[in-house]
């Protein structure tokens, strides 16, 4: 590191100041406590109470030594009234008077309920503040070296996620429509229903062997990639032993990962191919 001299403090200047009362909804990142914005790290510093979730990484919560720090993780599938009494107790909370900071993975509004929550506290006459994060579906895959975008590939890009409220897959997802429309398509919470996802989207006219990436825990010390496709992605997935979470992207951008793949070339590993698409010229001409 060139400069150790100490960061300037947070807290001063025009940093939004955290207000008793309020609540803060702020995306913690996917994982990688570096993945934190600027403001999430201020109200960490500020809050009295943080609510977090199970997809925060604990030690982002070491910066909010002063705050108490509740649990209030919840896994797929369980009924939604749990979801009503984290939004209830936030509540609570602001109205008892403290600066209450609510941390969900990624992003807040991104597959979180995030928006839910807010609508709560704005019916309940609660001040808050929305700190966007980092989604999984764009930072996860950088990690895994997988540009979201990329000009040869795509022009669009589609977030899905692999269960609705009742834990089933999302009945009123146009899988046609998905398949047709978006050459990337990146799945949140796609691991239980993978094989009725990749059948939805072959039947619908993709190729079996169209190139598919699953990365768990990305961005974290146990990020892991599979490469595989869509007709083998089931077996593949249950063959490596796979859990969630994980981010599935479904495209040709996941052959990028042959030369982008930034984590094994700095553990010294060669590019596997230098021109994954095979566009047969450099990549900075027209
Ligand atoms: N708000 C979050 C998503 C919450 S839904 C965001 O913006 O990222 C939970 C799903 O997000 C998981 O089932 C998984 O599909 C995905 N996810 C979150 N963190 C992840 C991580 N570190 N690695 C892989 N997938 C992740």
């Amino acid at each position: 590191m060139r400069d150790s001299s100490p960061l300037p403090p947070m807290s001063t200047g025009d940093w939004p100041v955290m207000k008793p009362g309020w609540v803060w909804l702020c995306g913690a990142g996917p994982g990688d406590p570096g993945l934190l914005t600027l403001h999430a790290l201020n109200a960490l510093r500020q809050a009295d109470k943080v609510i977090y979730d199970a997809l925060v990484d604990p030690s982002i919560l070491a910066w909010a030594p002063q705050a108490e720090h509740v649990y209030a993780g919840k896994r797929g599938g369980k009924p939604s009234a749990l979801q009503r009494d984290i939004s209830l107790q936030l509540v609570e909370m602001a109205r008892a008077g403290y600066r209450v900071l609510r941390l969900k993975g990624g992003d807040p509004f991104v597959f979180g309920r995030g928006g839910e929550e807010a609508q709560t506290l704005v019916q309940h006459g609660i001040p808050i503040r929305i700190v966007p994060g980092i989604s999984a579906g764009i930072g996860g895959l950088a990690y895994a070296g997988i540009p979201v975008t990329h000009r040869d590939v795509n022009q669009s890009v589609t977030f899905v996620t692999g269960h609705d409220q009742s834990g089933q897959t999302p009945g009123t997802l146009d899988w046609q429509a998905i398949s047709r429309g978006s050459q990337v398509i990146v799945i949140y919470m796609g691991m239980k229903h993978i094989r009725q996802i990749a059948q939805a989207l072959i039947a619908a006219g993709r190729a079996p062997d169209e190139p598919v990436s699953v990365v768990t825990s990305a961005t974290t010390p146990d990020q892991s990639v599979l490469e595989t496709s869509l007709a083998a992605c089931e077996d593949d997935i249950t063959a490596a032993g796979l859990e969630p979470p994980a981010i599935i992207c479904v495209g040709r951008s996941v052959l990028m990962r042959q030369v982008l793949d930034w984590q094994a070339m700095a553990q010294g590993a060669a590019p596997r191919d230098l021109d994954p698409l095979g566009r047969g010229r450099p990549a900075e001409s027209a």
